[in-house]
């Protein structure tokens, strides 16, 4: 009987570029596996010339037992020049299954917008919804039962650790195209947003010392700059500011940034934010709410920023079924009024089939003139977007006030904000 360790091969078959991005989960679930003894090897796509050649011609010379491809969008979400990443990671499984008789997973950020919709799309055996570092070596135990399941599987919540990092990817050539390192504080997000994948996504907290370990490594790597992947910082107060407390003590004169919900902050916060180097907040910031302790929120946290030297900038959704124009320009005014340091207007909403904004749009046959893509198939993976806000009336309302930009204007993520001067 074969008792050699079972051969796993990672696939990142990102390639886009606008910027790059490290694939984080890979590096924490290759951690995992090779801590129960797995033989794991991974291979990064994202700046290849031939992305076929090169995976056949892995599969060839390390011979794995099964290949896992990580999917982090299904498309690029910015409209227009959206770019539909599903064809090529259906082509590029299809090359893997010409190969030989080797079960295929799935897993990643994108797949709990459609996880059946996904996998039977690109024809993988198996896909992994949210975290995999204590499911995949579950799984893996016996992957003789994987091939041809067709299977959802959905990730249990993994215990804190503290992964090695720095040695899969090539973080310099990722760093010189404008990519930033990334890590993580928790996993899931408990709000409702209707227009998001993670709402209600089940919420993890590693422990802040496995966390600062890591970054700790970072540090001594020559990383000076970082990206918190976290859904969302704030999550939860107490949370937040048990990891500053440990992140300030260790000292490591970092710089990193993060993304924030209006809720759950402080004084203290953002004093340690400032204290361990956070330099940009990215605030997510939508049109549907209402309340006016929502917006005293928002303007407290803009605030909050500024005295404290941290930039800020509002990442702003806007455009949704029944808002009248009337809710933008009031939108708009409050943001002139309160002065953060950018505001990013998106008013193209990506439809998901499992997105409550879907159900909303779809419920309703009125508003199928607002949408754009093609709906015909009703599946939603092929990006679809409602949109009633024209973007010349956009840029009328916006004037030339360089304090917004448009979401899929320029293809720009959350920290490449403009400096002052720029
Ligand atoms: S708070 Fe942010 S991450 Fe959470 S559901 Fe809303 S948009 Fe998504």
């Amino acid at each position: 009987m074969d008792r050699s360790p079972t051969k796993i091969l990672f696939v990142n078959p990102n390639r886009y570029h606008s910027p790059p991005v490290i694939p984080l989960g890979l590096e924490y679930v290759t951690h995992a596996l090779r801590k129960h003894s797995f033989t794991v090897r991974v291979l990064d796509l994202c700046f290849s010339g031939d992305s076929f050649r090169e995976l056949e011609e892995e599969i060839r010379s390390f011979a794995p037992h099964v290949v896992g491809l990580t999917l982090r969008n299904i498309d690029s979400v910015l409209y227009p020049d959206t770019e539909y990443f599903l064809p090529e990671i259906k082509e590029l499984i299809g090359r893997i299954r010409r190969m030989g008789d080797l079960p295929v997973l799935i897993g990643g950020a994108a797949l709990p917008a459609d996880p059946e919709g996904i996998l039977n799309f690109v024809g993988a055996d198996v896909a992994v919804v949210g975290p995999g570092e204590k499911t995949l070596p579950r799984i893996l135990q016996d992957v003789s039962e994987l091939k041809g399941t067709r299977r959802i599987i959905y990730g249990e919540p993994p215990e804190s650790f503290c992964p090695r990092r720095g040695e899969l990817f090539s973080y310099k050539e990722y760093l010189s195209q404008d990519g930033l390192v990334g890590f993580e504080t928790h996993k899931g997000c408990s709000s409702r947003c209707p227009y998001c994948m993670e709402a209600q996504s089940p919420v993890h907290y590693r422990d802040p010392s496995d966390v600062v370990g890591e970054l700790r490594q970072l540090a001594e790597l020559g990383i000076t700059r970082l990206h918190l992947c976290d859904a969302e910082f704030n999550e939860d107060l107490g949370a937040a500011l048990a990891f500053l407390r440990v992140f300030e003590e260790a000292g490591l004169g970092l710089q990193w940034i993060l993304y924030m919900k209006p809720w759950n902050y402080s004084f203290e916060l953002f004093e340690r934010l400032r204290k361990t180097g956070a330099d940009l907040v990215t605030l997510s910031v939508d049109s549907l709410q209402s309340s006016p302790d929502y917006w005293k929120d928002v303007e407290e946290m803009i605030s909050l920023a500024g005295q404290n030297g941290i930039r800020i900038s509002i990442d702003f959704l806007t455009g949704f079924p029944y808002e009248d124009e009337e809710t933008l320009k009031r939108s708009l005014d409050f943001f002139r009024k309160t002065g953060p340091d950018e505001v990013v207007v998106n008013v193209y909403l990506r439809l998901y089939r499992r997105l409550s904004l879907t159900r909303i749009v779809q419920s309703d046959p009125s508003l199928a003139s607002f949408l754009i893509g093609p709906k015909e198939n009703g599946d939603l993976l092929a990006p679809v977007f409602y949109n009633h806000v024209l973007s010349e009336r956009l840029r009328e309302l916006i004037g030339q006030d360089p304090l917004f930009r448009i979401a899929g204007a320029e293809k720009i993520v959350n920290y490449q904000v403009r400096r002052p001067g720029e």
